[in-house]
């Protein structure tokens, strides 16, 4: 697997010549402004200790103070740590919230642990960076494997260590734990109001849209529920375990069920949980691989999993006309090159996955401010916030001749450039 970082100073490249960037900013971008690496010791359930290893980039707060999740996977590295740091870095920038780009994770798969580990390994982990962190300063919120609980024992813990309250510290907190209203679905919204906007200007509208979503998790779930109460029609879903194709449709809310009854969503055919040699792979409604839906005849096809799941071995395959990045990073640059001669859209990760960090910035004013804001007041900004950043990367885009990605990265790039003093 190639390094993701490259991937990210390749994108940075194409896009500073677009805007004619200065080449001493330029030079900057090139590098995070700080990354921590820390080691976790968590006392295991049997008395045993483990250490676990950790990590947060800080890429760049000239726009406000760095922020991005904090991800739980045994896929963790520095690399891919840092990458998303600078996906962030980037997507604050597309949507115009005055925020910075960071990311953290901790080498670790959560389903090994029991709810006491993940809590002390938590509160390890901020034990760990807690000086390095605040509202003003460095602000993390869930991402791949993490939640609100687990934001709420963050919280918790920075409180303790600091002997001050600053609920801004994180987002994506439970309600209860000065979270926002409307944060947990934010990304997946944010995701159907691109959707909404694609279709206009792919001139769709009145027509059966088809949706292929790789990914069942937050970002996944919500996307697929929001796009099939909106009238898309959803003919495959999948997860981490292979998937579901339905020429009839997939109802999401169904699949969830299967799955949360402890099912594949392979067994959505059958109605019910069963076991994998139960599960047809050919007919109308059948299992999918995770391989296999990329390369679906659909409308849309939404990658809402993990990164570089779009590459030049697959690209040539793919047959969707449109693609909207729920995931960050699944298009390498060489399929994107690809994509574009195929004359395929690319919606890209850092506009159509922006509606979480967005609300996360929503709960960090509302938390700076003492304030609680209805769903429907979140919503409206949120939906200004995506619609008005749509708009403006496909006006790049026609401005410039470029991929919708070159282009949101062009005006985000002028944005952080403006802001950086040295
Ligand atoms: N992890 C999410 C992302 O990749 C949200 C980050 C945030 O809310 O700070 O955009």
């Amino acid at each position: 697997m190639s390094a993701l970082f490259v991937n990210c100073l390749s994108q940075l490249d194409k896009a500073a010549k677009v805007i004619n960037l200065d080449k001493n900013i330029h030079e900057i971008l090139k590098n995070p402004d700080k990354i921590l690496t820390v080691y976790i010791p968590v006392k295991m359930d049997d008395g045993e200790i483990k250490v676990f290893t950790g990590y947060r980039s800080q890429y760049n707060n000239a726009l406000g103070p760095y922020k991005g999740g904090i991800r739980y996977h045994s896929n963790v590295s520095l690399d891919e740590v840092m990458a998303l740091s600078f996906w962030m870095m980037i997507k604050c920038a597309t949507v115009g919230i005055p925020m910075g780009g960071g990311k953290g994770g901790v080498i670790v798969n959560p389903k090994d642990l029991s709810e006491g580990e993940l809590e002390r390994l938590s509160r390890g982990y901020i034990q760990k960076i807690w000086r390095e962190i605040g509202s003003d300063k460095d602000v993390p919120a869930p991402d791949v494997y993490t939640n609100a609980k687990i934001m709420a024992w963050m919280r918790n813990e920075y409180e303790k260590l600091s002997g001050h309250s600053d609920p801004g510290v994180v987002t994506g907190k439970p309600i209860a734990d000065g979270g926002s209203e409307g944060r947990e679905s934010a990304t997946g919204q944010g995701g159907a109001y691109c959707a909404r906007e694609l279709v206009k200007k792919m001139g769709w509208e009145g027509k059966q849209i088809t949706v292929a979503v790789q990914g069942f998790g937050n970002v996944g779930g919500y996307v697929a529920k929001i796009l099939h109460k909106m009238g898309f029609k959803i003919v495959a879903l999948s997860d981490s375990q292979g998937g579901v194709f339905n020429e009839d449709g997939v109802d999401p809310y169904k699949a969830e069920k299967i799955k949360k009854a402890g099912g594949m969503l392979g067994c959505y055919c059958l109605g019910s949980v069963c076991t994998l040699n139960q599960i047809s792979k050919d007919g109308p409604c059948r299992f999918i691989s995770n391989e296999e839906i990329l390369e679906l005849d659909v409308d849309i096809l939404v990658p809402a999993a993990l990164e570089n799941q779009i590459r030049a071995d697959n690209a040539p395959r793919v047959k969707a006309k449109a693609i909207m990045e729920m995931a960050n990073g699944p298009t390498t640059p060489e399929a994107d090159e690809i994509l574009k001669a195929k004359g395929i859209t690319v919606v890209p990760d850092v506009l159509a996955n922006a509606g979480g960090v967005t609300v996360s910035c929503f709960e960090w004013e509302q938390n700076l401010k003492n304030e609680h804001w209805t769903e429907v007041e979140v919503l409206k900004k949120l939906e200004e916030k995506m619609t008005g950043a749509f708009a403006e990367i496909w006006e790049m885009k026609e401005k410039h001749g470029v991929d919708m990605r070159t282009a949101a990265f062009a005006l985000a790039i002028d944005r952080v450039a403006k802001a950086i003093k040295f």
